[in-house]
């Protein structure tokens, strides 16, 4: 049992429970399970806890809605909000000590209604807090479960004096860790011989021997703004948290064309499709085919849990998308369920990637403005690997069931 439903256990009425007491367990039961997120919201009849094990929402404790005031007042007193108001959205962060170190809570507040049996309205709020541990955190490019030969490939990008390394995924995909992963590795190869300097929004973790600057849309000291400044610093590695618009992308394309590495995030619905989406902001074919090196395509799959892990047989529709020849050698599994993994079937995550390497040839598709569909063709053609089939071995050597990949990675066939 969880330590905040001991703690509502022990009390002969749940409704009067402490709130600094309540909140604390909350945290450290979250924190144990190895979770990144709490949400707190009001359902029916109960306020109710759930957190986010490895990306999908798990219940956690169910409290009596009364409390759902009090809760929000103590959160927004730690976080040094406006405790009284509840009608607006609201953000703030706090640290708090537990047992295993100190750790950084983002809060977030947001009011919700629910309508009542007597058609009467009733106001309460979804509070989500995310939790940030350094003491949890490493950024080793070797630990994220990329494939060996993207890691490889990937480090030999990293080496390059100049260029462009683009990562692409949607949230939650992982892109965080492994650009300050690279920044690490960089850091370690070169020592203190290298100048690194990163733009955010917003800074998520310190690392060593990086200069990160934090973006501050209020005092306009936006991408474009830091970017620009930060020419001037004489860095050898820059850092972009996010290409969005057209005059960021132009900035950063011009770093990488005059001899700085950078490293950056941008939106895409594949690795391919970045260089549509650069071309819609205005960059010329010819200056990115000359300043990409290269886009990392990113997913977070759940791996089976391997106290519970059996054999399985997919249905036959899904079983179609594993090639024929390839079902003889196949060890398909999936989690059963059990108490380690808290009968989910599974027991943590691994990243898949798609590596698009700009070589000669995808050069001159660039240049030609290939349509998306075309080049990753040409990408395919050149010898990279789609999330896809990346997905598949996965599937294939028994890490994750099929409809895991099917979930999460769109099908390339
Ligand atoms: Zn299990």
């Amino acid at each position: 049992m969880n330590r905040a439903t001991e703690y509502l256990k022990s009390l002969d009425h749940p409704e009067q429970a402490e709130m600094g007491p309540l909140v604390d367990r909350v945290i450290q039961d979250a924190i144990d399970a190895g979770s990144s997120d709490i949400h707190i919201e009001p359902w029916d009849s109960s306020l109710v806890v759930r957190i986010r094990l490895n990306g999908v929402l798990q219940e956690l404790v169910h409290l009596p809605l009364e409390l759902s005031e009090k809760l929000s007042g103590r959160l927004k007193v730690m976080a040094n909000l406006i405790s009284y108001e509840t009608d607006r959205p609201q953000e703030g962060h706090a640290q708090l000590d537990t047992s295993s170190g100190g750790v950084e809570l983002r809060m977030s507040f947001f009011p919700v209604v629910r309508g009542s049996l007597q058609g009467s309205v009733l106001r309460g709020e979804k509070m989500v807090i995310r939790i940030f541990d350094p003491n949890k955190r490493s950024f080793n490019l070797d630990e994220l479960g990329f494939e060996a030969d993207t890691l490889i490939s990937l480090k030999q990008l990293l080496a390059r004096p100049s260029g462009m390394i683009l990562l692409t995924g949607p949230t939650g995909s992982g892109k965080t860790t492994a650009i300050y992963a690279a920044l690490t590795h960089l850091a370690q190869q070169h020592g203190s011989s290298i100048s690194i300097s990163t733009v955010e929004d917003p800074v998520e973790y310190n690392l060593p021997m990086i200069s990160q600057a934090q973006i501050h849309h209020a005092k306009d000291f936006t991408y474009p703004v830091a970017l620009r400044s930060l020419m001037r610093q004489d860095p050898q590695v820059i850092m972009v948290g996010e290409i969005r618009d057209a005059e960021t992308a132009n900035i950063a394309v011009q770093a990488g064309l005059t001899g700085h590495l950078v490293i950056s995030t941008i939106h895409s619905s594949s690795t391919a499709g970045v260089f549509a989406r650069m071309i819609n902001m205005n960059i010329e074919p010819f200056l990115l085919a000359s300043s990409v090196i290269g886009v990392l395509g990113l997913r977070l799959i759940r791996t089976n849990c391997p106290s519970c892990a059996m054999p399985y047989q997919p249905e036959a529709g899904y079983l179609k998308l594993i090639p024929e020849h390839r079902l003889d050698e196949a060890s398909l599994r999936q989690g059963g369920g059990c108490e380690h993994c808290l009968m989910t079937g599974f027991g943590g995550r691994v990243s898949v990637t798609e590596l698009l390497e700009v070589d000669e040839v995808v050069r001159e598709a660039i240049l030609e403005k290939l349509p998306t569909r075309k080049l990753q063709e040409v990408a395919v053609g050149q010898g990279m690997r789609t999330l896809w089939r990346a997905g598949l071995e996965r599937v294939l050597n028994g890490q994750t069931p099929l409809e895991e990949i099917i979930r999460s990675i769109p099908c390339d066939h």
